[in-house]
């Protein structure tokens, strides 16, 4: 289920443009529009949830099929020698955007933050 008022919701509908890397039945992979590092990209299932703390048994087969996919991905899109891999939940982590994604940061040496 999508949610009209949804950034994500919107680019997964193709009504807001985005750098797609990659798509299937169940994600999206897009390029983030600030990237924090030389590459940076937003995994984004496809059915709308706001939070990691909304999981349940069926999302976390969502999560886990993202997870699955995103080694090849991440690898195919300039993260060779590793990467990073996100999730913000709520206002202390910062999360701005409440459809949940997985930031996937590389391409470089990261800082430890
Ligand atoms: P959060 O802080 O919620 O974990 O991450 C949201 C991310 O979405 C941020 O890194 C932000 O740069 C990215 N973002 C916000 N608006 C857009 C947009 O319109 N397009 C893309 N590709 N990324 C966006
Ligand atoms: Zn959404």
């Amino acid at each position: 289920m999508l949610d009209n008022d949804c950034l994500f919701c919107k680019i997964i509908k193709g009504e807001i443009p985005s750098a797609k890397v990659y798509e299937d039945e169940e994600m999206h992979v897009f390029k983030d529009i600030a990237p924090k590092a030389k590459v940076h990209l937003l995994a984004v299932p496809k059915d709308h949830y706001k939070l990691l703390s909304e999981m349940d048994e069926s999302r976390a087969e969502t999560l886990s099929h993202i997870l699955a996919k995103l080694p090849e991905i991440a690898e195919k899109n300039g993260c060779d020698n590793g990467y990073r891999l996100i999730v913000n939940q709520g206002d202390d982590a910062g999360q701005t955007v409440f459809h949940l994604h997985v930031h996937i940061l590389g391409g470089e040496n990261l800082p430890f933050e």
